[in-house]
């Protein structure tokens, strides 16, 4: 079989040139007789790798030395614990946005260990198919931060724009859209996300923090959670992920040799815009997020009944698209275009649910 256009919402699509490159060096890195999995991460060879990395993202976001960047393990579902334990105490009062499963998951995280976890708005009435506005007279009395989840992958919404806080400290979860979109980091004191959706493979977390806003954490904290300490010693308290940062830097490279993200985010979104253009002229399908959050880097969309959406499923993989069905949570369908899907992916889409519509009139 070719390879097919893979709409999976995370373990995602990669960019061709660097399984390649995956492919190339994997036996032999670069000529040194060994595998990048077979390298001592506190080797003078890794080091060069982690580094570039680093830096690289540095460079890519445009991050100020203010700021740490932390490749660590556990996915981003640790970072809804570490987070908490490192941006607060346990009796400091901290802010949640619940606009979706993953914004609800990082609330439920944050009270096992915070007394004062508070969610301040909820898009919960509406199925999360928007995303409520914020603003500084909704938090809490010195919150901490305001935790906010700035794409939301099962509900296909994300935040068109930031809230507006003031000097609060706005705390996110960009697992699903991290270098789709370009931010300014200098508006987030915290910024986290897992690698496998957009920036790399499942095993590393990236953490981008600014060093300021770090708490000394409480005594019963492991030290593999405390940010401090990871800094001090480069994401490598222990053995950290090797080959998962080894990808992460070549998706950086790439993103690099694509333009960087302002030139990714304009492909997302006029992908983006050719595929609701199409769901929003359909008789069969209809999208699911309001117009003004709909993201653009999922795209969620439902038929009339169970059967059609089935059916659709089946007739898209005779095109070679794949991985299109709903998250459970909310079902129908999902079409997951990060910066990895190419727009020609997307066309094939577009065209696949064109001559649906035309076989079921
Ligand atoms: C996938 C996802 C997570 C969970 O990531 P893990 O790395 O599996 O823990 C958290 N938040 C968002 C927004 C996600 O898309």
């Amino acid at each position: 079989m070719d390879r097919v256009y893979n709409f999976s919402a995370g373990p995602s699509m990669m960019p061709l040139p660097v399984l390649e490159s995956i492919q190339k060096d994997l036996v032999n890195y670069k000529g040194m007789g060994l595998s990048v999995m077979e390298m001592s991460h506190r080797s003078k060879m890794y080091e060069d790798i982690i580094f570039a990395s680093r830096e690289n993202l540095k460079k890519i976001m445009g991050i100020s030395d203010d700021y740490a960047i932390l490749f660590l393990q556990g996915g981003a579902t640790l970072q809804f614990s570490s987070v908490a334990m490192n941006m607060s105490l346990s009796n400091d009062n901290i802010d949640y946005v619940i606009t979706g499963e993953f914004a609800k998951k990082a609330y439920e995280e944050a009270k096992k260990y915070s007394k004062n976890a508070k969610a301040i708005a909820s898009s919960e009435d509406k199925k999360y198919t928007y995303i409520p506005t914020i603003d500084k007279s909704v938090l809490s009395a010195n919150s901490k931060y305001l935790h906010i989840t700035l794409n939301n992958t099962i509900y296909g919404t994300m935040y068109n724009a930031l809230p507006n806080i003031g000097d609060t400290s706005l705390v996110a979860d960009a697992s699903s859209i991290i270098l789709g979109k370009e931010y300014d980091i200098n508006k987030f004191d915290l910024m986290y996300a897992g690698a496998q959706k957009n920036i790399g493979i499942a095993g590393v977390s990236v953490v981008i923090v600014k060093k300021s806003k770090l708490v000394d954490v409480e005594s019963n904290v492991p030290s593999i959670l405390d940010f401090k300490k990871q800094i001090k010693n480069d994401s490598m308290l222990n053995t950290p992920p090797t080959f998962a940062i080894y990808v992460l830097g070549l998706m950086l490279e790439w993103v690099i040799s694509q333009g960087g993200v302002k030139t990714l985010e304009s492909i997302n979104k006029e992908k983006a815009k050719i595929l609701y253009d199409t769901i929003d002229n359909s008789k069969i399908f209809t999208a699911n997020a309001s117009v003004e959050s709909r993201s653009i880097m999922n795209v969620n969309f439902v038929a009339k009944d169970e059967n059609i959406t089935n059916s659709f499923i089946d007739f898209a993989k005779t095109k070679g698209i794949i991985n299109i069905k709903g998250h459970k949570a909310v079902g129908g369908l999902r079409a997951s275009i990060y910066n990895a899907m190419p727009i020609e992916g997307v066309k094939k889409l577009v065209n696949a649910i064109k001559d649906f519509e035309l076989k079921n009139k």
